[in-house]
């Protein structure tokens, strides 16, 4: 084992603060990565306040972080993807049975056995995973990621979750050209659908709650833009959409939005608020549309994702940060005030 530096939170109400914690020495199959930069999703909060406390409650002390990004220092003896030296990437996931139904499906994320990279019992030191707010990290060559060299690392730390997370559904409901698609929602995730919807040449369109955000969703790749506080302009869509990716992070109404599918249209849940809400029967049986839910992608889905970001040029829009600013950060994501991720430069984890 070794030490590394890290910020973690103590309980659901402390703030994150500098701490050390033990990471293992790379195992023959292990990768061990010097973090260079993290992104902060708003499952980190969520996480860290305990809000999910009903299906995965947060073991403290609690490092989240699971956007990451950096250079190689280490590989064991097994390892062939990697030397030390290269950009390397890891995302929510650092372990499966790479057995099950699921895994033989490249469905990794559906895997019973997965460890998730924070808060998920770590089989290697028995106390629970933690995550990329820290200068390193060991994770098994399999869940280890290559980086396209033209990427800006910073915008790239995002796509290993706000990435995966809307270019999977999007390829799964099987938007392309010709097709009209609504995001709801331009923060992190909402803001790579948009990105993807338009690179997958469908017709996007945003529904937001902050009209400030306008002009941004415009050069970001939407079509038309809808602040969703004004009922008349979203009902001007109804029956209309082929697909709808909600990205909400907060309680809100769903139905108004499922009212918005054409037949046979669905509408995917990825946000996931605290709280269960209702759903109107009749919005889903008339027109047979259908809801439902996605979590983040497998492996090789998510190699393919960043792969199709380095032929496009795609990474996230961000605000670069240094980790002595994330409890500020979180308060902002409250206000779904980023524009449009908060990266952190670890670098500035050397200052703690
Ligand atoms: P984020 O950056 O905070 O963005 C959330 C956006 O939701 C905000 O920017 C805002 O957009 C909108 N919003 C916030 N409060 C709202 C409210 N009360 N009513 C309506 N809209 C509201 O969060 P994120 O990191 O993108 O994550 C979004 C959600 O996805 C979180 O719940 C997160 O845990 C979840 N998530 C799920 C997966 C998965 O695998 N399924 C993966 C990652 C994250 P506007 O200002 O445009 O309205
Ligand atoms: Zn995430």
């Amino acid at each position: 084992m070794f030490n590394a530096k890290a910020f973690s939170a103590a309980s659901p109400s402390s703030p994150l603060a500098s701490t050390t914690i033990a990471r293992r020495d790379p195992t023959e199959n292990d990768v061990q990565i010097e973090i260079l930069f993290c992104g902060v999703c708003h499952s980190d909060l969520h996480q860290v306040r305990d809000e999910w406390k009903s299906v995965m409650p947060t073991v403290y002390p609690c490092v989240p972080g699971h956007e990451i990004v950096g250079r190689v220092t280490k590989v064991g003896s097994a390892v062939s993807k990697f030397k030390a030296g290269d950009i390397a990437a890891v995302g929510c996931m650092v372990d499966s049975d790479g057995t099950c139904p699921e895994c033989r499906r490249n469905l990794e994320q559906f895997c019973h056995n997965c460890t998730l990279t924070y808060n998920f019992p770590d089989k290697h030191t028995g106390g629970v995973t933690y995550g990329g707010y820290s200068d390193s990290v060991v994770v098994d060559q399999r869940f280890v990621l290559r980086v396209p060299p033209n990427l800006d690392l910073a915008g790239a730390a995002p796509l290993l979750c706000a990435g995966i997370t809307t270019y999977s559904p999007l390829h799964h409901w099987g938007v392309t050209k010709g097709k009209k698609v609504g995001i709801v929602g331009l923060g992190g995730l909402g803001h790579m659908g948009v990105k993807f919807a338009h690179a997958l040449g469908a017709h996007v369109v945003l529904f937001t709650t902050s009209p400030n955000k306008k002009d941004d969703a415009l050069r970001l790749g939407a079509d038309e833009v809808v602040v969703s506080r004004d009922a008349n302009e979203v009902a001007k869509h109804a029956g209309s959409f082929d697909f709808i990716l909600d990205a909400v992070s907060a309680d809100h109404d769903v139905n108004s939005y499922i009212a918005l599918l054409r037949v046979d249209g669905n509408l995917t849940l990825v946000g996931a608020p605290e709280k269960p809400f209702p759903v109107s029967a009749f919005n889903l049986i008339m027109g047979r549309r259908s809801l439902s839910g996605s979590a983040i992608g497998g492996i090789a889905e998510t190699q393919e994702m960043l792969d199709f970001c380095g032929a496009h040029n795609i990474t996230a829009d961000v605000e670069v940060i240094p980790i002595q600013k994330i409890n500020e950060a979180y308060e902002r994501l409250l206000k779904a005030d980023v524009k449009y991720r908060f990266s952190i430069d670890m670098a500035s984890l050397k200052n703690s």
